[in-house]
């Protein structure tokens, strides 16, 4: 009788722990969506970001005309993609209202895209990149490849993926916004100027993936180079952290390198870009970066520098856990 209740018990316990979450496995993420992650190449990457950090673009200062190339340019993308805009129509354009830019800058616009979700569809994970970046200083121009062309050609890339996951009827059941802010180096102006005039309710924003330069490998990393830094992934949400790392620990294996993520960093890299203004706002974040290098903010960030192996491999880290956060059974909690 004793040796039948432990069996009973013992198996009982077993049962219990294989419905519960084995670590290192995604909920709602396999083979479907690894089918979409192979439209994210090097060769897209490549040939959108040689464009976006061209001389063409003359370091797409906020307001100027090289600005409103980049953005046109990501408009016309979501047009032949099919993507539409939240806005409707052809409209892709936040205006910035010019009491909130600063007196010395000219208009300015964020640029939107959308998924809509099949069966969430009021809940949206925004994905963001500033599409601005210092402009043309003492006749050289800024073009800013890794800052940030790289996180505006890798969202281009997860949306395209998502895309196409629609039109196969495998469409994520939340939805996705595609943010591409403006003002970012004066101010983070367009991130802050969304979260006081959201398209959707703050309070449905589940939470927002931001990547601030991605496509390069910095001195730490030199002799391992397949890495990328997180920011901010477990300050308001565990449970944001453990989906990000059982992701990558089934599709990616990326090194996670958390050094920025410590509170006692000087560098306060938490504080410093887009993501900061959703923070704010109790949204979940994550900050995806590749710290900072020689060429930062300077006018040798060119797009020859750029390692499009590690840019696409991050991008693919960035589109599962989009995928997870857009179609698990309930949204990400925010325990902190
Ligand atoms: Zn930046």
């Amino acid at each position: 009788m004793k040796k039948l209740l432990l069996l009973f018990l013992s198996l009982t316990i077993l049962s219990c722990a294989s419905n519960n979450h084995i670590p290192g496995t995604p909920e709602a993420t396999g083979e479907t969506a690894t089918i979409y992650a192979k439209s994210i190449t090097t060769a897209d990457l490549k040939s959108r970001l040689y464009i976006f950090a061209s001389d063409e673009f003359e370091g797409r200062n906020t307001g100027e005309p090289g600005q409103k190339k980049a953005a046109d340019f990501l408009k016309n993308f979501y047009i032949n993609a099919g993507i539409p805009s939240p806005l409707g129509g052809d409209d892709y354009f936040q205006d910035i209202a010019t009491e909130f830019l600063r007196p010395n800058l000219k208009p300015s616009e964020n640029v939107l895209a959308f998924v809509e979700g099949s069966e969430k569809p009021e809940e949206i994970i925004v994905i963001s990149a500033h599409l601005d970046h210092l402009g043309v200083v003492d006749g050289e121009i800024y073009n800013g490849a890794d800052d940030d062309g790289s996180g505006n050609v890798a969202i281009l890339e997860i949306a395209e993926a998502f895309q196409k996951a629609v039109e196969n009827g495998n469409g994520p059941k939340r939805s996705i916004l595609f943010l591409h802010v403006t003002g970012e180096e004066k101010g983070l102006l367009g991130s802050k100027y969304y979260v006081n005039h959201p398209i959707f309710p703050l309070a449905n924003t589940v939470a927002n993936l931001n990547i601030d330069m991605i496509g390069r490998v910095d001195d730490a990393h030199e002799k391992k180079p397949e890495f990328v830094y997180l920011i901010g992934s477990d300050k308001l949400s565990s449970e944001l952290h453990s989906l990000s790392e059982d992701i990558n620990h089934k599709f990616t294996k990326l090194d996670l390198d958390y050094r920025y993520n410590d509170e006692d960093d000087p560098n306060r890299f938490y504080y410093r870009s887009d993501h900061y203004n959703f923070a704010k706002n109790n949204i979940p974040i994550i900050f995806y970066f590749n710290g900072t290098h020689d060429n930062y903010h300077r006018p040798s960030d060119t797009p020859d520098k750029i390692n499009y192996e590690i840019l696409q491999k991050r991008t693919k880290l960035i589109f599962y856990t989009a995928w997870e956060l857009a179609n698990r059974e309930n949204r990400i909690t925010v325990d902190k």
